[in-house]
């Protein structure tokens, strides 16, 4: 690759952050590490700060930002630290920024990836939750201020290299019959219906082939996961949810298809390891090693098939409802999701509480679109409300 690309990581601290940084590690020359993100965790940031030299530290919370600073400066590091969410936002736009990962959790990443977006950079969105949120809104943003979308998700990932598109707008989608969206069913995938109740915040992050961050983990157990990058795939590749088939593949080795009108079904496979989707979009339409052991087929051996339970999965088919109706569902959908996967975490409900929370958030969200993010902000602050109200009151 030619000349040092200014790297932003939102999250660096979290699963996608560090596989970030691992990629990056074994291209030092080509990447400059401009800025790192985190929200809490001090030990972590402070290890890449010393490892990478950003310019700039981003801690979201005051006391841990001081706490940082302090161990930084007695460190010799001459790293900046900056606190509070309007940091995110300075360096996710930053002009020695040219690229950013997107890989902050839920609707916190929204403001700071719009950021990057309007300033024109590379995103690499991996923070689905913020797509889900702001659909048109953040499409727009990327194509008016000529900025890239790079999907990190492995499902969108795979789509969009069986799929070649702009990166900056949407084109033609010559011959393209329909997106199978690929997932693996998650730990509960042959667990009896009846038994659901007495699911384990442990037993729920403890994901067949993938290692995520908690709130991603309880996503794919409910596959709730598999309903937002539903409507995450709508809006990176504008198609309608009848173009896009949820296909449950346990073995996690095809990240998705896509289908032609000729009979062609293209496919991209490799070993579950994040770090394919993210040296793909770092160097992308170039390709690097990613540290990611090649495929053996042979170690493989099958491939396995099914349709999706939708008794089973219940949040899946309210995501489809969700984005059917559009605009403020699609953000109760999302905040009263990451509303009840913390309490899940916290064991105040249980785990098939969860879709029941959403699905009263959906029936109070009003209907309509926003035009505008101060709205987006409005419907999720509310959606929140209504889901903490129905947590305390059953
Ligand atoms: P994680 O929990 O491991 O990390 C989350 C990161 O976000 C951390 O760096 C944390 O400090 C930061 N963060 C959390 N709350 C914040 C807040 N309020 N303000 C600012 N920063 C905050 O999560 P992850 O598994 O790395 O997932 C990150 C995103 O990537 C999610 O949107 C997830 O859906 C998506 N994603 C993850 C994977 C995966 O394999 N882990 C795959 C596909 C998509
Ligand atoms: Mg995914």
């Amino acid at each position: 690759m030619s000349l040092s690309k200014g790297i932003c990581i939102l999250g660096s601290t979290g699963t996608i952050g560090v596989n970030t940084l691992d990629v990056i590690s074994r291209h030092i020359n080509d990447f400059t590490v401009i800025a790192l993100t985190a929200n809490t965790d001090v030990e972590k940031l402070k290890e890449q700060c010393l490892k990478y030299r950003p310019l700039f530290a981003v801690m979201v919370d005051e006391d841990k930002a001081q706490l940082l600073q302090q161990a930084l400066v007695k460190a010799s590091s001459e790293t900046q630290v900056l606190s509070g969410k309007e940091s995110l936002e300075f360096v996710a736009s930053h002009d020695a920024v040219d690229y950013v990962m997107a890989a902050i959790v839920g609707a916190a990443g929204l403001l700071p990836n719009l950021a990057a977006a309007r300033a024109g950079k590379r995103v690499m969105l991996a923070n689905k939750e913020s797509l889900v949120m702001s659909g048109k809104l953040f499409m727009d943003a990327i194509t008016e201020n000529n900025a890239e979308l790079l999907p990190i998700d492995s499902e969108h990932n795979a789509i969009f290299q069986a799929m070649p598109m702009p990166v900056n707008g949407i084109q033609e989608k010559h011959g393209v019959t329909k997106i199978l969206l690929t997932g693996s069913g998650g730990p509960f995938r042959k667990r009896s219906l009846d038994s659901l109740d007495d699911i384990t915040p442990e037993q729920a992050i403890a994901h067949p082939n993938w290692v995520m961050g908690q709130k991603i983990s309880v996503d794919s157990a409910t596959m709730m996961n598999k309903g937002l990058e539903v409507i995450e795939a709508c809006w990176l590749f504008d198609v309608s949810l009848d173009q896009v088939q949820v296909v449950i593949h346990p073995q996690s080795t095809i990240h998705s298809m896509v289908s032609y009108n000729d009979g062609s079904v293209l496919a991209q496979l490799g070993n579950p390891d994040m770090r394919t989707p993210i040296a793909y979009a770092l160097a992308y339409p170039e390709r690097i090693d990613s540290g990611v052991a090649q495929l053996d087929l042979f170690d493989v051996a099958r491939l396995d098939f099914e349709r999706p339970n939708f008794e089973r999965y219940r949040c899946l088919q309210l995501a489809f409802d969700a984005h059917r109706i559009g605009g403020y569902a699609s953000i109760a959908l999302n905040a009263a999701n990451e509303v009840a996967v913390a309490s899940f975490l916290d064991r105040k409900i249980k785990f098939t509480d969860i879709p029941l929370i959403i699905e009263n958030a959906l029936e109070q969200a009003p209907s309509g679109t926003p035009d505008k993010i101060a709205d987006i902000l409005a419907q999720d602050l509310s959606s929140r409300d209504c889901a903490n109200s129905y947590i305390k009151a059953n």
